[in-house]
């Protein structure tokens, strides 16, 4: 298993051309936007290397027997995937916001399971395929990004109808050596941290759609690659430094990454044509990534320790309604941390031997995230107060001229600095740069609330709900 410091160097070691700002980066690692958000990919490596979260964070491979990250590992039992939903809040807990990791490895579990099941019924060898490139992710411990999410043109047309073809990554041309693709994908967690990019296609398709149905893993500095970073509320704050950022340590990013006619080799592709499996891999990737969604349970615990600490700045923690508004926000945190362990436990093991979550209570989890995490930062303003968006920058404490004054009127109960310190914090994941990942990415991530309502309504057995009834009130139909 790499360090945190192997981490860090095997990403220097790539040549990838992302932009920000309208450049293209010289160093990605140590730009300072992009750079606390390798922090926090590494952190799923140091934390691997604990004593104290080796239970958690460290698996033994079903396909070698070593050794491995867990964010490497396709589960194998209930406890393993139990183990996830709680390697989840952990990390959340760690770093305060999205870790990114948890992409990959849901893409690597979904395909273990849908390659083997498409080989069973086509007599294809994509499992093997898949196999012999895991072994490669686990023994380098790579970082993979699962790319799902297509710009997507018109969403009234399916790919093929699209205006512009390229609205959803497609094969352009096949050789005898592999595959050249073409499109982009868009919203990528983590993508300039990982060191592979896994190629998923964003929805069920028809035949017509068959050039679409493509899976396949590329190194993320391949040629003809282009990322280009998306902005976050105060990502300025990350340029300037100090403690106006809120949170000194990590961040988040996200990608659009553009596929300029890729080429793939056969080995690392793992579905092309097979349009008849796309839905089944997008359900497993989706249904894996909503548990996954045990990260906000983690970053919820970070902002439930500011506003209980402002409010202690704040002098009023023992008053009955602050009281009340803290116990709701752990009532409201710890029922998502219900969902994805109940997801889990009720997990079962696929043809594959890999064990899948329940999926209607990982998507009833979701639908949870898309909630929840709005009610606890409203709480968490709310308690704040309103000093939360209008207290002067750092810069002007520490003004020879004006920063007596701030120090002694912005005091409360403790030193003025730490009082700013957590209000920092709290503006971070409510409504800065981490907001993206607590709120925005509550929403939206591993789909829009839509999209778990559907699902919700196609898993739920209705059969047995209206029996149930009907049993107990006499109706004999
Ligand atoms: Fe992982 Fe959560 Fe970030 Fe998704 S949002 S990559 S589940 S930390
Ligand atoms: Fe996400």
């Amino acid at each position: 298993m790499m360090t945190a410091d192997q981490y860090e160097e095997s990403l220097r070691k790539l040549n990838l051309a992302v932009y920000l700002f309208g450049k293209r980066l010289e160093s990605v690692v140590d730009d300072p936007v992009i750079r606390p958000s390798m922090k926090a990919v590494a952190r799923t490596y140091e934390l691997a290397h604990c004593k104290e979260h080796e239970d958690v964070m460290v698996a033994t491979s079903h396909i070698t027997g070593k050794r491995i990250n867990r964010f490497t590992h396709i589960h194998q039992n209930v406890e393993d995937l139990v183990k996830k939903s709680k390697m989840g809040r952990l990390l959340g807990r760690e770093t305060g916001c999205c870790f990114q990791r948890c992409v990959g490895m849901d893409a690597l579990n979904a395909l273990s399971i849908v390659t083997y099941d498409i080989d069973k019924k086509h007599g294809t060898d994509y499992n093997e395929r898949f196999l012999k490139y895991l072994k490669y992710v686990q023994e380098k411990d790579l970082t993979c990004d699962g790319a799902m999410t297509d710009p997507k043109g018109d969403r009234g047309l399916p790919p093929h109808r699209q205006t512009d073809p390229d609205m959803y990554v497609h094969v352009v041309e096949e050789t005898s050596d592999g595959i050249i693709v073409r499109g982009a994908k868009a919203h990528q967690t983590g993508a300039v941290n990982s060191h592979e990019i896994i190629v998923m296609p964003t929805m069920s398709l028809q035949e017509e759609d068959k050039e679409y149905a493509v899976s396949f893993a590329v190194p993320s500095d391949t040629d003809d690659i282009t990322y280009v970073i998306g902005r976050q509320s105060c990502d300025m704050r990350k340029i300037e430094g100090g403690r106006d950022q809120g949170n000194l340590l990590y961040g988040g990013h996200e990608a659009l990454i553009i596929f300029d006619d890729v080429f793939v080799p056969w080995d690392r592709v793992f579905m092309y044509k097979e349009y008849d499996f796309s839905g089944e891999l997008v359900e497993k990737f989706a249904s894996y990534h909503r548990q996954s969604y045990a990260c906000k349970v983690g970053v919820g615990d970070v902002l439930i320790g500011a506003a209980h600490k402002i409010a202690e700045y704040n002098g009023v923690e023992k008053a009955s309604h602050i009281r009340d508004k803290i116990v709701e926000m752990n009532q409201l945190n710890d029922t998502l941390y219900c969902g994805c362990i109940a997801c889990a436990a009720e997990g079962c093991r696929e043809p594959s031997g890999t064990y899948s979550v329940n999926s209607l209570l990982a998507n009833v989890h979701k639908q949870n995230v898309t909630r929840f995490p709005y009610e606890i930062a409203r709480l968490a303003q709310d308690i704040a107060g309103g000093l939360l968006v209008t207290m002067p920058s750092e810069k002007d404490f520490e003004s020879p001229e004006i920063g007596k004054w701030l120090e002694k009127y912005y005091k409360g109960v403790s030193e003025t600095k730490n009082r700013m310190r957590i209000l920092r914090l709290i503006e971070n994941l409510t409504l800065g740069s981490a907001a993206v990942g607590y709120l925005t990415e509550s929403m939206h991530g591993a789909g829009s609330p839509q999209a778990q309502r559907i699902m919700i309504s196609r898993l739920v057995p209705m059969k047995e709900k209206e029996e149930a009834a009907e049993k107990l009130c006499g109706i004999e139909e």
